[in-house]
């Protein structure tokens, strides 16, 4: 038997059946590559869905951790600690925010807001309003609040009922979102570019009249960065593609290379809404975490990671088109925030990845026919020709 086999054996016993994994089981990493039980190496061009931005097992946090860990770990948000500060200090400073609420994940983060959005109505404006917008196929993780938010009937199968105060809208209808608003609306949340819905960028225009929409009726504009964040799009945030000037965003997967850590950004107004004991958490910002978060953002910042995605993705987008495949339906997305979407069907793409993956390039397949790449920020450009070949290789097999 495979080590593979046997963990999947062994998993079968002692863990709750949650997920449905790739057939690949990891033992170590290092950069873009992984290596299985058995030997066998991986090309990852998904980073740990967009969390392991600078690679893995990164030499500079791996030093830092190390040494952190000999310092200050963790004790609790009931004392000051610098290195909270310092990171909320640098994260501030990557946009036009005013103050941030640390937490452990994207789902919380969002939960996070989700509160604000309502104690800001509640508390500062003295309104009964609660509502939050979102948009159709968004992804806002999975608490019961996140996930009435994220609103797909295939995650809330079996948990109803859905939170009260979630209304979803179709994606890009501006006119949809005027509907909805009603005296009850505390916020609109959305993302930029959907990550889990399939690679979505909203445009331009759809974006600033829904934030001047907010801005007359007084209701939060906010924005999940938690899988766009942090250079992945090719800025430190994919709003800021569009000089917009949300009320809140959300942030978590690439904060920490990997270590969990997730914050809420908002500025000053929409700050009021949280007094003492309002909110909190136990883990939430420890010293460990920012400690290692603050490298991240000034290794982003020395390392121009946001104009490397915008090269990247650019690159392979167009290396994509130019195999001139009449199964590339469409190659979109922002910086390294990939889709390529295929023309045919669900079945022959499905069998598409199995093949990436036998291959050894691990990358996600969403919505039936959408291949999504959210690789490391400093990938070599020489791994995603790799990718590219393959793809040419694979898409000529395709038979229907
Ligand atoms: C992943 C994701 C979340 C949820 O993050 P978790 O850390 O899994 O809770 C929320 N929003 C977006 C846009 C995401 O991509």
């Amino acid at each position: 038997m495979s080590r593979f086999e046997e963990w999947k054996k062994r998993e079968e016993t002692v863990l709750c059946k949650t997920y449905g994994r790739y057939p690949v089981s990891v033992d170590h990493a290092k950069g873009s590559r992984m290596w299985d039980a058995d030997g066998k190496e991986y090309l990852d061009l998904l980073s740990g869905i967009a969390v392991t931005s600078l690679g893995h097992c990164n030499e500079e946090l791996a030093e830092v951790i190390a040494k952190q860990a000999q310092k200050l770990i963790h004790v609790s948000n009931l004392f000051f600690q610098e290195e909270q500060l310092d990171f909320a200090d640098a994260l501030l400073a990557t946009c036009h925010m005013d103050n941030v609420f640390f937490c452990n994940s994207g789902a919380e983060s969002n939960e996070a807001a989700i509160k604000l959005a309502r104690r800001y109505q509640q508390k500062v404006l003295g309104k009964d309003a609660y509502e939050i917008i979102t948009l159709e196929q968004a992804f806002h993780g999975r608490t019961l609040a996140a996930l009435s938010a994220t609103g797909q009937a295939k995650y809330m199968e079996g948990f109803a009922p859905r939170t009260e105060g979630f209304v979803q809208v179709p994606w890009h209808d501006i006119e949809a979102v005027k509907k909805a608003i009603n005296q009850k609306t505390a916020a609109v949340l959305i993302e930029v570019v959907q990550g889990e819905g399939g690679i979505n960028t909203l445009s331009k225009e759809y974006c600033l009249e829904l934030q001047k929409i907010c801005q007359e009726k007084d209701i939060l504009f906010m924005v999940d960065e938690v899988q766009s964040g942090l250079c992945r799009t090719g800025k430190w945030w994919a709003y800021q593609h569009y000089d917009l000037k949300p009320d809140v965003i959300t942030s978590a997967k690439a904060l920490a290379n990997g270590l969990p850590l997730g914050a809420m950004l908002c500025t000053a107004k929409a700050s009021q809404a949280f007094e003492f004991g309002s909110h909190a958490t136990t883990f939430g910002g420890g010293a460990l975490v920012t400690k290692v978060g603050l490298k991240v953002l000034e290794i982003m910042k020395r390392d121009n990671l946001a104009d490397n995605a915008t090269k990247l993705g650019d690159y392979v987008r167009a290396k994509a088109l130019a195999l001139n495949s009449p199964w590339i339906k469409e190659a979109r997305g922002l910086g390294l925030m990939v889709g390529i979407e295929l023309s045919c069907s669900a079945d022959s793409a499905k069998l598409v990845w199995d093949k990436f993956v036998e291959a050894g390039f691990i990358l996600n397949l969403t919505q039936g026919t959408t291949l999504r790449l959210l690789p490391a920020l400093n990938i070599e450009q020489n791994d995603l020709d790799k990718f590219i070949n393959c793809l040419e290789a694979l898409l000529k097999d395709i038979k229907e």
